[in-house]
């Protein structure tokens, strides 16, 4: 349910207002836009008359929503909301790029790596260290020491880092890490969005499952909002159907239609969504032509021995062509 509150409403009644709600046990999300301010209403509602609501000298109307995502609803928020991800902005027309290995291998490949992105470009440093793999044959990450390593390449180079969090024990590994990512594999892991979301209001980069609807992926979004943290940024890294000629597939038609949606930043991962190095930059180009608010790609100094993903990751010298691309096709949106 949303409120809709009548122009010139004094800050008071809004209070009153919103006092009523979590009397009821809803919790008011208020939306202040340069035309009116939104009141969306989280929790059970079932049992909130609207017409009561309706009645009170502040309301201008209530508008019921149909989504089983509240939040996440471009509906309870009209304006994109902008995610700060320590300092660097993302969504509402501010475009941030994501680079970096797949793994973070040692300290000396993500330092090296993180200034060759910082250097063409790049907002944002990625690697993982927690990885989720097909085989517990293959290379598991380095774990706390690979966050270690990271947030040297951190201060060395400035940029804000992302990392992925597999299982909420190892949280405590990321007091230092800026934005935390919560893979395809474990995008209905609704323990772990719960807690994410109850635990921390730092950024949550949230990766859509590979057969999962829009939807679900909005009411995973939804999970870690209504536990508290509004911070979240969609990506979409394409999804598994028939076709095998690529690693996923993905769907560029995605990204209107989630602004549509909802009013969360939307990420295009050319890397996975692909699977071929040659294939990031035309795809990574049509994501940023289509408004996507950002990208997040993979970057390795010496692809053929990277221990994850080395197939798909493009070098620095790919990756820097890539961002000259993606400067002139801004340029001329
Ligand atoms: C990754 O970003 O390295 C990763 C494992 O991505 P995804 O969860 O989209 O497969
Ligand atoms: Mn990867």
């Amino acid at each position: 349910m949303i409120i809709i509150v009548k122009k010139g409403a004094d800050e008071a009644q809004v209070e009153n207002l919103k006092s009523l709600l979590k009397s009821r046990n809803i919790e008011p999300h208020v939306s202040k836009g340069s035309l009116q301010t939104i009141i969306g209403c989280v929790g059970d509602v079932a049992h909130l008359d609207p017409a009561l609501i309706e009645a009170l000298d502040v309301v201008e109307s209530v508008q019921r929503i149909q989504e089983p995502y509240k939040a996440a609803n471009r509906k309870f928020h009209p304006e994109d909301s902008v995610i700060d991800c320590s300092g660097v902005k993302i969504g509402g027309g501010n475009f941030s790029v994501i680079a970096g290995p797949c793994s973070v291998e040692s300290e000396e490949q993500v330092v090296t790596i993180a200034h060759a992105v910082k250097a063409a470009g790049a907002t944002m440093l990625r690697g993982g260290a927690f990885k989720p793999r097909t085989s517990p044959y293959s290379f598991q990450g380095l774990g706390a020491e690979g966050i270690r390593m990271l947030t040297v390449a951190k201060k060395e180079s400035g940029l804000p880092i992302v990392s992925e969090l597999m299982d909420f024990k190892d949280i405590d590994c990321f007091n230092d890490v800026d934005v935390i990512q919560i893979g395809a594999r474990n995008m209905q892991n609704f323990n772990l969005l719960k807690e994410v979301g109850s635990y921390t209001k730092k950024p949550v980069l949230l990766k859509r499952g590979m057969s999962a609807t829009l939807q679900e992926l909005l009411m995973s979004a939804e999970y870690v909002m209504a536990s508290g943290n509004p911070n979240v940024i969609l990506c979409e890294r394409g999804i598994r159907t028939f076709e095998t000629a690529l690693r996923n597939t993905l769907d560029l038609g995605v990204v209107p239609l989630l602004h549509r949606l909802s009013h969360l930043p939307v990420v295009v991962d050319p890397s996975h969504a692909t699977g071929y190095a040659y294939m990031v930059d035309p795809v990574a180009v049509a994501a940023t032509a289509i408004g996507a608010d950002g990208l997040i790609i993979e970057v390795h100094n010496d692809p053929p021995h990277a221990l994850c993903d080395g197939v798909q990751s493009q070098t620095p010298e790919m990756f820097a062509r890539t961002m000259e691309r993606i400067r002139k096709i801004k340029a001329v949106l």
